[in-house]
């Protein structure tokens, strides 16, 4: 029996976040009345000029510098040639040979941690289509029933595709992958990356090999996929057809297939289209591009921290898993609040547990975000610091992470004013001991007759006497001395 590995090629397609469109100015927003966003230039009437949009070259650049790539020189645009009813000039304005970048790597995790590495063929900038819809009946019997709509709002929005080379080898490694990308292009502010709106949109090439061969089989491209669980779930079904195909002694066929998210199989659309089907020629309204080295340091030097090196720095240099090390950075506000916070404190674990926790329970109570709210990051630096000085017990911290939400100010000056530091004083809790053990007869009772699991209740009795000053784990510990020598 063979054992099948899969070589999987993403190209991935990205709405740039412009005010305007790739070459007007007409204005680049998700929905709106069809056709309302339109003019001569997005419509392709005779006579209109293209003018190219700094902004999406801009973010095209900075993408490809945060993921290495290689940006040339000179570059262009040309014109991919092919009639599609919702794309009004017959032809897309893109890049054929020289795009604006080449090469690159993406680096991403998987949810164990492993870390990966995608090489990145080229990421170019073209222009989006519009939209059809079909609508009616279309059984054929009533003649007319059925027809298309067509909406061209999104024609001319500038979209950038990256292109992976083939070196993912499963359905995990191809949604980490693009989860990467998204983090990447959110971070940069060079796409919002909603996928509910399309403005991420995937296909996968796959193919199969005997594990350990090193030429590839015949792939097959997957289109339509348009959630990560669909790209997932379209890959994992389309590796089990091309291995049950070829074990039976049939051969994959080089095509286009879309995926049926109801049925969860993927069905042949076309024969694959090669570059020469399309007629790529510069195109003639549109000057090439030329770039000098002190824009590339400039824009360079505008770069964030990405995500993939706070991932890093926050499992690595911080120890915090897998799981919360992802949360933070999936949430730059968030990992930047947190940031703060050890900046302030210098304890990264207590910072992760109250950021994620307390703090981000409030936040999804009060839909504030933590960063916008009154618990600065100062004072939840506070907290932790009267907290590892053992001045409070984490029962009086959990509650003035609460106050200092509602706008309570600094917690230090709450903790002196109310004397709310914790009594560790052994005289002091050894008499709320006293006192909860005479309350309590028949708990005691139930204790001494075997049923220990009565000391949690015990324990919250003395912390209830003192009003939550006693440090629980003294009182803990005289509890226990008592009933157990009486
Ligand atoms: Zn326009």
């Amino acid at each position: 029996m063979t054992a099948w590995e899969a070589v999987i090629g993403i190209e991935c397609h990205v709405e740039l976040r412009t005010a305007s469109k790739m070459f007007c100015g007409c204005q680049n927003e998700f929905g709106g009345e069809p056709n309302t966003k339109v003019c001569p230039v997005c419509l392709g009437m005779p006579g209109a000029l293209p003018v190219p949009n700094m902004r999406a070259i801009d973010h095209m650049i900075r993408a490809g510098i945060a993921l290495g790539s290689e940006i040339p020189a000179f570059s262009k645009f040309d014109r991919k040639n092919y009639f599609y009813p919702d794309m009004p000039k017959d032809y897309q304005i893109s890049q054929y040979d020289m795009p604006l970048t080449q090469g690159g790597v993406v680096r991403y995790w998987l949810e164990d941690g492993t870390m990966k590495e995608c090489r990145l063929t080229r990421i170019h900038l073209e222009e989006d289509t519009g939209k059809s819809t079909h609508a009616g009946s279309t059984d054929g019997r009533i003649a007319g029933s059925a027809y298309s709509l067509v909406d061209f709002n999104r024609a001319g929005v500038p979209l950038m595709e990256c292109v992976s080379e083939p070196d993912i080898r499963s359905a995990e490694e191809a949604v980490a992958y693009l989860e990467a990308l998204k983090r990447t292009f959110v971070q940069l502010g060079v796409s919002d990356v909603k996928m509910e709106e399309g403005s991420l949109r995937c296909d996968a090439n796959v193919s199969i090999r005997p594990i350990g061969a090193s030429e590839y089989g015949t792939k097959t491209e997957i289109k339509n996929m348009n959630s990560f669980r669909s790209v997932y779930r379209a890959i994992e079904s389309e590796i089990e057809r091309q291995i049950a195909i070829v074990e039976s002694g049939g051969r994959v066929t080089q095509e286009t297939r879309g995926w049926d998210e109801a049925r969860g199989v993927t069905h042949p659309m076309r024969s694959k289209e090669q570059a020469h089907d399309y007629r790529y020629f510069p195109d003639p309204d549109l000057v090439p591009m030329e770039f000098n080295a002190a824009t590339m340091e400039i824009l360079r030097s505008t770069l964030p921290e990405l995500p993939t090196a706070r991932f890093e720095r926050y499992t690595k240099q911080f120890g915090i898993n897998v799981k919360q090390a992802t949360q933070l950075v999936d949430n730059a506000q968030l990992a930047d609040y947190f940031d703060q916070c050890v900046a302030a404190c210098g304890n990264a674990h207590q910072c992760v547990n109250f950021v994620l926790g307390d703090l981000s329970r409030l936040s999804n109570e009060s839909g504030t975000p933590v960063y916008y709210s009154n618990a600065r990051p100062e004072y939840v630096a506070e907290v932790i610091d009267m907290l590892e000085k053992k001045i409070i017990n984490s029962k009086i911290a959990k509650e003035l992470i609460e106050r200092i939400w509602e706008a309570a100010g600094s917690p230090r000056a709450i903790v002196e004013r109310e004397g709310l530091s914790q009594t560790s004083d052994p005289g002091a809790v050894e008499g709320f001991v006293n006192d909860v053990l005479a309350a309590n007869e028949k708990v005691v009772a139930e204790y001494k007759a075997g049923k220990t699991n009565v000391m949690g209740f015990l324990v919250g009795q003395v912390m209830k006497t003192s009003r939550g000053k006693a440090d629980p784990a003294l009182a803990g510990e005289l509890l226990r001395k008592k009933l157990d020598a009486s």
